[in-house]
């Protein structure tokens, strides 16, 4: 029995550009044997049977021949097999060869087109392809044109004389060439050109140039592949249409350290203001097994993190315990963890650590008051509180444990930007966990996290203030632009 082949296109890099098709059968395939240039981190954790047929164990490419033989082996196998291509899968994309085989073979096959770079690239560097005015049609082009026929077998007195825009792939080392071609034919040398590199990826770039300079330019600057050459009025648009790269943190690389659970919420804000994100979490939160004490015995309930409000009522059978007791979090994400499980807290300190809590309650009249944490939590706010003649409980609801850093993380947030930390604890188990400190600038949410760092011989670039995520997140945007 016959399977089915998917001719999948991936999109140009960024993740959120593959279709739901994609996505779907990406989920469903029992094999899929996809390219080099698809989006990062997409096959993570996929249950299918991966083939890379982009390159032989890293080194050079695996034969068109040898990839059809696959598919037509696969298809005959059974099931689902994607052909996941980056891009459209029928634009320079040889998808249209490997159909044909399919058909040959008499393997049943369908196609899932995708967003092909030429457009995406130059929309990402805020270039219309076509614009009423200034280009009214767009032609792909390849600039890397088939070794084994002779010269060219592009028609350059036609490409230039072409009424618009003229996109072309695979085209950085044939620059010269392109350049030197059309103003052959034709074209004016101040035509506007611009050249995408990596584009709507991370570390995505864009050289605006004219036809006169554009390959001398994108030399001097280390223009490499992949990249898309956009020649016409429009890329004259790129100036005023720049969005992506116009973010404030675009090209900067961010390290987030807190456990992954947590690191999200962060590092989506951070990746919404234009920077790569690396995640490198050398924490991990677990959940202790422990007998939450009646609360109604208590006047006073103090919530001192998000993770001490979620697993408080991860224990909590009836929320009318909390009826009357006066609730305390330590600060705004504590708050909102709170609220978000229906209790609005009575006190929310403008500092958000132990001693603006301790400030905070100062004029709260207080009996016996539990306090909600981590195993490991500092004592401040339990002493500052029995100081005072209340009698005081701690219930330690989850400690936080050392997760171990892969060797990629590792040397990722040390080649960031920045890296931040988000507690004291997390600056002890990234440094057990072998991170280093030196190398990007360090970004601490508030003193105590300071200090730890301090201890350890290195001094926090910024500190947040407020000292929560937020605060931390616009610390680092005043320092980078
Ligand atoms: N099927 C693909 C194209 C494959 S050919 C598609 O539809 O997009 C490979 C060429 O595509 C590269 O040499 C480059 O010119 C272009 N390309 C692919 N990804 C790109 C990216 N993220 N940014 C710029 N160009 C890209």
């Amino acid at each position: 029995m016959s399977g089915r082949v998917y001719l999948v296109g991936a999109g140009p890099g960024d993740p959120a550009l593959l279709t739901v098709r994609a996505l779907e059968l990406i989920a469903a395939a029992d094999v899929i044997l996809h390219d080099r240039l698809i989006p990062p981190g997409i096959l993570d954790g996929v249950a299918a049977e991966l083939i890379d047929v982009g390159k032989i164990g890293g080194g050079p490419q695996v034969p068109q021949e040898e990839t059809e033989r696959l598919l037509v082996e696969y298809g005959r196998r059974g099931g689902t097999v994607v052909r996941l291509k980056g891009g459209d899968p029928f634009v320079f994309g040889r998808g249209g060869e490997e159909a044909l085989v399919l058909r040959a073979a008499g393997v049943p096959f369908e196609v899932v087109p995708g967003v092909t770079a030429g457009i995406a690239a130059p929309a990402y560097a805020g270039i219309p392809v076509t614009q009423r005015e200034l280009s009214s049609a767009v032609a792909f082009v390849t600039g890397h044109e088939d070794p084994d026929k002779p010269e060219t077998a592009l028609d350059w007195p036609a490409l230039a004389a072409f009424p618009g825009t003229l996109v072309f792939y695979m085209g950085v080392r044939a620059l010269p060439r392109i350049a030197s071609q059309l103003v052959a034919g034709g074209r004016p040398a101040e035509e506007p050109v611009a050249v995408v590199e990596r584009g709507t990826l991370p570390g995505q770039r864009t050289l605006l140039a004219t036809l006169a300079d554009v390959a001398e330019r994108a030399a001097a600057e280390g223009i490499r592949a992949p990249a898309v050459t956009l020649v016409g009025p429009v890329a004259g648009l790129g100036e005023r249409i720049a969005w992506l790269e116009a973010r404030p943190l675009h090209g900067r690389t961010v390290a987030v350290t807190r456990a992954r659970a947590q690191a999200s919420a962060l590092a989506e804000r951070l990746r919404a203001l234009g920077a790569e994100v690396v995640e490198a979490p050398a924490i991990r939160v677990r959940p202790l097994d422990v007998e939450l004490p009646a609360l109604s015995g208590y006047d006073l309930l103090c919530v001192t993190s998000p993770n001490g409000a979620e697993h408080l009522f991860a224990h909590l059978r009836d929320a009318r315990a909390l009826a009357g007791v006066t609730v305390a979090a330590i600060g705004p994400g504590t708050a909102r963890a709170l609220r978000e499980r229906g209790v609005e807290p009575d006190v929310v300190p403008e500092r958000a650590v132990a001693e603006g809590l301790v400030e905070a309650l100062a004029d709260v009249p207080v009996r016996r008051a539990l306090i909600a944490r981590a195993a490991e939590g500092r004592d401040v706010l339990p002493d500052a509180l029995r100081a005072r003649g209340a009698e005081v409980d701690v219930v330690a609801l989850y400690e936080t444990l050392p997760e171990p850093l892969s060797d990629g993380a590792r040397e990722a947030a040390a080649a960031a930007d920045y890296l931040l930390f988000t507690s004291a604890s997390s600056v002890r188990l990234y440094v057990a966990a072998g991170g280093s400190l030196s190398g990007p600038r360090l970004a601490s949410i508030g003193p105590a996290t300071s200090a730890e760092l301090r201890s350890r011989g290195a001094s926090p670039d910024l500190e947040a203030d407020p000292h929560t995520p937020d605060g931390l997140v616009a610390a680092v945007l005043a320092d980078a632009t």
